[in-house]
């Protein structure tokens, strides 16, 4: 591999930001070719090119074998197991996974933890994410970040880009609520609508190819993902987990998913822990989704195809299915379940009654296992955690939000 490129190291807050040392490139995660650290915002180009968009993991040099630094606080613990050991940092990470065990008894079930991420800055899991992509913008000096969203992650892109001093564009549908709306413009960012949600990658592909904008999602259909900087955010959610649970961590984990860059990034997270000997096994990953997308490609269907739908779980809506998240499916021995928008409305109550006030998207978790604890694909003596994205608060009146 070539040396690795010179970080700015530009100052902010009186921290340096700083490239991993240890980062060596990264790898395809279905060919895996090798790659030199880089920029590659369609990921593989191998795979690309045979017309399957597959996402990159980064490869470290090594990594130390304490996971996390007790000095720091949040994410910042684990900066050592990071693409960037040093970033603009509002103080993301270090959210709850509290046990439930009233809710547990409710749906029969030995154990159910909620991975509360909408303890974080923007209210989303999304800040581990923008984090990252924000300190790879500013590494090479990009001047604009660019994001297609339908909520969480736009008004969590906004944030970090104006604390860094970026400017940000958000392209997003006519569907985005007044909420996400109001919290995007005050952080300066701009705001660009297209009719509908695939014709804002076309002006995102524009925005990176004519005018050198450092995208932090996807831009092709089929899709490949978020930025792979990014993604490498999302594994201190399993890391954190491990802190909070212990080991032996929990026999099932579900998770909201539309192009499954979260559950990707926890399989990754939980996959690097176990290769460091942290824990034994890695928990089984099902993807929740409103309509069937991952559950028709593990039935046979085409990865590439289109699966329309319609759904007020605005936040995990969308058309197509990613390489990323049937890998993270199919590594951890998981699967997939599809909610009703109706059943989800009941348990976000539900959730609400039990003490977390989340997002209607995070409420199909609820939804999502006590279906599969119906079916008898999860056995009542498992333990379980579910990943709250964002908070509820993010919704007007009519439930509306984004992701
Ligand atoms: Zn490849």
């Amino acid at each position: 591999m070539p040396p690795l490129p010179e970080s700015r190291g530009d100052i902010f807050d009186g921290r340096r930001l700083a490239l991993n040392p240890m980062l060596a490139g990264f790898s395809c995660i279905r060919c895996q070719m090798e790659l030199p650290v880089g920029d590659y915002f369609e990921g593989c180009p191998d795979c690309l090119a045979r017309g399957k968009p597959s996402t990159l993991r980064s490869i470290y040099r090594d990594l130390p074998p304490v996971l996390s630094n007790g000095r720091a606080h949040g994410m910042r613990r684990f900066a050592a197991w990071m693409p960037y050991i040093s970033w603009v940092s509002l103080g993301e990470g270090g959210t709850s996974c509290a046990r439930f065990s009233s809710l547990a008894n409710e749906l029969g079930v030995a154990d159910i933890h909620i991975k509360n991420e909408g303890q974080n800055p923007s209210g989303s899991h999304k800040d581990r994410m923008s984090c990252m992509a924000v300190a790879r913008a500013l590494d090479i000096g990009a001047t604009t970040i660019v994001a297609a969203s339908s909520g969480n992650g736009g008004a969590s892109l906004a944030l970090y880009a104006a604390a860094a001093g970026l400017k940000c564009c958000i392209v997003t549908t006519p569907a985005l609520s007044r909420v996400f709306q109001r919290a995007i413009t005050m952080t300066g960012a701009q705001i660009v609508t297209a009719s509908e949600s695939l014709e804002r990658w076309d002006h995102i592909a524009k925005m990176v190819k004519e005018q050198g904008a450092f995208s932090a999602t996807n831009y092709l259909d089929p899709p490949v993902g978020s930025n792979h900087f990014g993604l490498d955010g999302l594994k201190t959610i399993a890391y954190e987990m491990l802190e909070e649970l212990g080991p032996d961590l929990v026999d099932v984990v579900l998770v909201p998913t539309s192009r499954g860059d979260l559950i990707w990034g926890l399989a990754e997270g939980f996959d690097q822990l176990k290769a460091a000997g942290l824990i034994k096994s890695v928990p089984r990953l099902y993807a929740v989704e409103p309509f069937a997308r991952i559950s028709a490609v593990l039935g046979g269907e085409s990865i590439t195809g289109s699966f329309p739908g319609t759904t007020r779980l605005a936040s995990i809506g969308g058309s197509t299915v990613t390489y990323q998240a049937m890998e993270a499916i199919r590594a951890s021995g998981g699967g997939a379940v599809i909610v009703k928008d109706e059943m989800v409305s009941r348990d976000q109550i539900r959730l609400a009654r039990h003490g977390c006030y989340a997002e209607l998207s995070s409420a199909a978790t609820l939804t999502g296992l006590e279906l599969l604890l119906k079916n008898g694909v999860i056995s009542p003596d498992a333990t379980v955690a579910l990943i709250a994205t964002s908070n509820g608060y993010k919704e007007d009146a009519n439930g509306g939000s984004g992701q």
